[in-house]
């Protein structure tokens, strides 16, 4: 079956033609580590998440290389502003965003290379750079690239450059379309960079963010590549600079598709770390929400679609995943040995081969979660249908990763659940609150739903 995508460099969906048949190569730009990852820098990676997943499910290999960004103006800032070498600030924030990427179970990359070992490779390919005549060295030992020495620039943020004057520099990573100008390949050093440089042939300094992703991405999966992901966001300036640096310096296509995620929101802005309306992975946890249904939300929309964060919408997808999850039981508990799956598969991975319309695919199987449900009421399922609703979810669930796993709770936090029970039965609630406390103190959570309580493990989550 064809898969599509759709590409943002030539705004249309185009048929996936990996470059190595069977393999698909993948760069999705990593996390800044100046802080800890927020629900919405995870929209954008469980849209990742579910690419890989849908390609590795219809058979093809994946090799995906995600950077992390541990040098750039915010890790400097922060750094700074807590008094910590740099090391010590990125190297916290590396280590919860793994914590958190492996509580959401999204699969881990293949590489996951840091700028800072990088360092020497970035400096090659600015020296390239310069000797091609696509950037120069200014007075104060920084290096520019510009932008009118190459002629595709703009065409990914679909950007009208016959207007546009190159008037002057921008040295700072992030700026916006109303301000396009030759932008920093080297940065000289700066008081504000403290002991933060590098030696380089145009003196102390560091490398700007985007050529951080030009070197990690053909570095690690050669010149040209078959996808290239990343938030909307990233579409200007950094993706627009990284296709302009790679483009000029190896000659080369770059990457095939380019795939953006729209945002996640939070009222009608933008999530972000510097609005500071961010919620994180460990906050939803305490409030009492499972990784699964962190997951359902984020995908209960088509990635190229906005989506408003709310507690309604975490509430939906808790009863989503306790619905797939008790269908799931009931049907393991009347099902026999088979592999055949049911008509409506064809149709869920259709819709996922269709630029993942994940909406379409949860649509289709749960409405045949319905349907089954109904003939187990009625005590109406015979054992190969029960069969093939299992091998559905089984299938399903290598995309959608909604199946909660079994877990042994200790007897500690047994008596603690049997007491809370008791007090909820009495209507204490404070009591029934503060034990909740108390179990998540031990680091447990209890989570209330329709069916009486679920209990899951705090994964990985430090206080
Ligand atoms: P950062 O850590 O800021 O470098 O961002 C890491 C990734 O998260 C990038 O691909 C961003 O485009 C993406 N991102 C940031 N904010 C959001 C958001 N509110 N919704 C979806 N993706 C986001
Ligand atoms: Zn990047």
């Amino acid at each position: 079956m064809d898969i599509q995508f759709y590409n943002t460099l030539t705004r249309k969906k185009e048929k996936l033609n990996p470059i190595k048949p069977g393999e698909v190569s993948i760069y999705t730009c990593g996390p800044t580590v100046y802080n800890r990852s927020h629900i919405g820098n995870f929209r954008t990676f469980i849209f990742e998440d579910i690419l890989k997943r849908v390609l590795l499910l219809v058979g093809y290999k994946v090799n995906h290389v995600m950077n992390i960004t541990d040098i750039d103006d915010k890790t400097i800032k922060k750094a700074n502003e807590e008094n910590k070498n740099l090391r010590e600030i990125t190297s916290k924030y590396t280590s919860e965003f793994i914590e958190d990427m492996n509580t959401l179970k999204i699969l881990p990359a293949n590489k996951y290379p840091a700028a800072t070992d990088h360092i020497q490779e970035m400096i090659a390919m600015t020296t390239t750079l310069i000797e091609k005549r696509n950037a120069y060295v200014t007075d104060d030992g920084s290096v520019y690239f510009s932008i009118n020495s190459f002629e595709n620039y703009g065409k990914l943020a679909n950007l009208d450059m016959s207007s546009q004057k190159q008037t002057d520099r921008v040295a700072s990573d992030e700026y916006t379309k109303d301000n396009i100008q030759d932008f920093v390949l080297w940065k000289s050093w700066k008081k504000e960079d403290g002991d933060i440089s590098w030696n380089s042939p145009w003196g102390k300094g560091r490398p700007g963010w985007h050529l951080e992703c030009s070197v990690m991405s053909t570095q690690y999966l050669s010149d040209h590549f078959d996808i290239h992901c990343g938030g909307v966001d990233n579409i200007f300036p950094h993706h627009e600079n990284e296709i302009a640096q790679s483009c000029a310096a190896l000659e080369t296509d770059f990457v095939n598709i380019w795939m953006h995620s729209e945002h996640l929101n939070m009222a009608d802005e933008k999530m972000s770390k510097s609005l500071g309306n961010i919620k994180t992975i460990p906050e939803l946890l305490n409030d009492g929400y499972s990784a699964e249904s962190l997951r359902y939300a984020l995908i209960s929309s088509q990635y190229r679609s906005k989506l408003s964060f709310s507690i309604n919408k975490l509430e939906d997808a808790k009863k989503a995943v306790h619905r797939i999850n008790d269908v799931f039981e009931k049907l393991n508990e009347r099902s026999i040995e088979s592999d055949s799956l049911p008509e409506e598969y064809n149709k869920f991975i259709e819709s996922l081969s269709d630029d993942l319309n994940t909406p379409k695919a949860l649509g289709i199987l749960f409405n045949y979660l319905r349907k089954v449900n109904r003939k187990i009421s009625k005590n109406e399922l015979s054992k190969s249908e029960a069969s093939m609703g299992l091998n559905f979810i089984k299938q399903a669930d290598k995309i959608f990763a909604l199946l909660v796993d079994k877990v042994i709770i200790p007897e500690s936090i047994s008596k603690l659940i049997v007491l809370r029970e008791k007090a909820r039965k009495e209507k204490q609630w404070e009591l029934s609150d503060s034990l909740r406390d108390k179990i998540k103190e031990k680091g447990w959570i209890i989570e209330d739903t329709p069916d009486g309580y679920k209990c899951y493990p705090i994964i990985n989550y430090k206080k």
